[in-house]
């Protein structure tokens, strides 16, 4: 039938700095990769275009070999020159831009920290162009993310659409409002986007706050088809409150491009009943494993083996994830004969600095340990070996925590914000889910008495009522937060773009 458009196939680059699991940092790695999945699976043709990281995991990519080599990308009047390689992140067809430049761009050891992040993304965004441009790409729609890669419709519009890139057309994905990319002038010299008084123009780059500024996911917004976040909820929450970060009113004045999808999850990578990471399989239905894999993961982090329920927080240790609550709940948990796991790494020494003397500090107690770094293989172990998962988030476009925990039988402890709000249902109190689809315990404000009280209750559950416990992990396991659902929204937007006028 091919008046149905999720039938239709169409031709999609992704365009991002992270792609799970070959480089990421968050959320952000996990979403480009599987969405890519999950529109190759209904039949378009994907290819990913990503920074060539010296830190990324070389051993997750299939075939590396060489696509471009001497990509001339236009620099600041003069030239980089760029190799560009190409091989497969299981399954998917990914490019990596590889510049040849003593700035080493991509070559630092880390994805984000450095003064000049913006430049450095600049230059990627302008590399990505200049390869679609120069190795005759010709996407129908080109998928971009977050403050990154904001200036890719920009350049689309204002000078790509002029050398034969007329029919691209954006969708612009924000994953997280609160890093905007602010920077200065010289981004538009580097890129070739003369005319600073245009673009320094509050229709379409000026920051809505520094005057002085330029914003790169302003950019994103203004310039593209389509621009989504990634939870309904937050949709609402970026436009009407302060989590939108300043861009409130330019989402206001695009709202009619403007909407939220819910992230999924990738079920081929977190799956306990196919997952390689963990040492023991298991499914609704029998959930042995689950056992074997607390007493791994008790094992692994020499934690005393006893009845006490495990209690992690896997992510980002940064403000927005409610780090003080987080603190808090590791004493909590001792406190109420828990055991607390922690898999997380700082964005600020500050914070890094107070977990690792809070480490150092609970070194020797055998109901806690705190991992800081980043691990993938330790999290798959605690999100199938722990009983329950806390998010405190200060805010939370979408998480994936809770989705992952919910398909490991790992009871979520949230605060009831962004796409928390939209996929745990509380327990005991939620007025919109029958009980048996309720799926975890939720909390609304950001103090300490507000968490205790929702892990209060789960802990209470699992000691006092250990069968309901069971159940309600089972019903979590039940919930379906595949990729299926936002599939089909994404590819209803990339049909709507491809049909209209480009203009803004
Ligand atoms: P965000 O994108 O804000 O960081 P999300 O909840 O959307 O948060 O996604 C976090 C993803 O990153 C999840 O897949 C989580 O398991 C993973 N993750 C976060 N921190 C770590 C870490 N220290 N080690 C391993 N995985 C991590």
């Amino acid at each position: 039938n091919l008046s149905n458009p999720l039938l239709l196939s169409r031709y999609i680059v992704q365009i991002a700095s992270e792609c799970a699991p070959v480089i990421k940092a968050g959320g952000l790695g996990d979403v480009v990769y599987g969405l890519s999945r999950e529109l190759e699976n209904r039949g378009n043709c994907v290819e990913l275009i990503l920074p060539m990281y010296d830190c990324m995991r070389y051993d997750h990519i299939w075939g590396l070999h060489d696509a471009y080599k001497d990509l001339g990308v236009p620099w600041y009047g003069g030239e980089i020159k760029c190799d560009v390689f190409c091989g497969w992140v299981h399954g998917r067809l990914c490019f990596f831009i590889q510049p040849k430049s003593q700035d080493q761009f991509f070559n630092r050891g880390y994805v984000y920290g450095g003064n000049d992040d913006p430049m450095r993304f600049a230059f990627f965004s302008k590399a990505a162009m200049e390869f679609l441009l120069k190795s005759n790409k010709r996407p129908d729609i080109i998928h971009c993310h977050d403050w990154q890669t904001g200036l890719i419709p920009v350049m689309l519009y204002e000078m790509y659409q002029y050398y034969g890139m007329e029919r691209q057309r954006v969708c612009y994905t924000i994953h997280n409002f609160r890093h905007q990319g602010s920077c200065g002038n010289e981004i538009l010299e580097a890129t070739g986007l003369n005319r600073p008084e245009y673009y320094f123009h509050y229709d379409r780059l000026r920051d809505n706050f520094n005057p002085f500024a330029l914003n790169l996911m302003k950019g994103g917004i203004v310039y593209s088809n389509y621009v989504n976040t990634v939870s309904p909820h937050h949709a609402w929450e970026a436009r009407f409150t302060d989590v939108g970060y300043g861009l409130g009113h330019t989402l206001e004045i695009h709202r009619n491009k403007f909407s939220g999808i819910l992230n999924g999850v990738d079920y081929k990578l977190w799956n306990p009943e196919s997952d390689e990471l963990i040492p023991s399989q298991y499914d609704l239905n029998n959930m042995a494993g689950k056992a074997k894999n607390k007493k791994a993961l008790r094992e692994k982090l020499l934690l005393q083996d006893s009845e006490k329920p495990v209690i992690a927080y896997i992510g980002r240790l940064d403000e927005q994830k409610g780090v003080h609550l987080v603190h808090h709940a590791i004493y909590y948990a001792l406190q109420r004969n828990a055991q607390f796991v922690l898999l997380g790494s700082g964005t600020s020494t500050e914070v890094n600095n107070r977990f690792l003397h809070e480490k150092y500090f609970l070194n020797e107690n055998p109901d806690v340990h705190l991992e800081i770094g980043f691990n993938e293989e330790l999290a798959h172990l605690i999100y199938a070996g722990a009983d329950m998962m806390v998010v405190p988030s200060n805010f939370e476009p979408c998480g994936l925590t809770q989705l992952i925990s919910l398909k490991y039988g790992t009871v979520p402890i949230v605060r009831g914000v962004g796409g928390l709000l939209s996929t745990v249902f509380d327990r005991d109190y939620d007025q919109d889910h029958a009980p048996e689809k309720r799926n975890g315990y939720v909390f609304y404000q950001q103090d300490n008495k507000a968490l205790e009280s929702a892990m209060e209750r789960a802990i209470g559950l699992y000691y006092e009522y250990p069968k309901e416990f069971k159940q309600l992990a089972q019903q979590g396991m039940e919930c379906d937060y595949s990729w299926k659902s936002a599939g089909s929204q994404y590819i209803n937007i990339y049909e709507h773009i491809k049909n209209i006028k480009y203009e803004f």
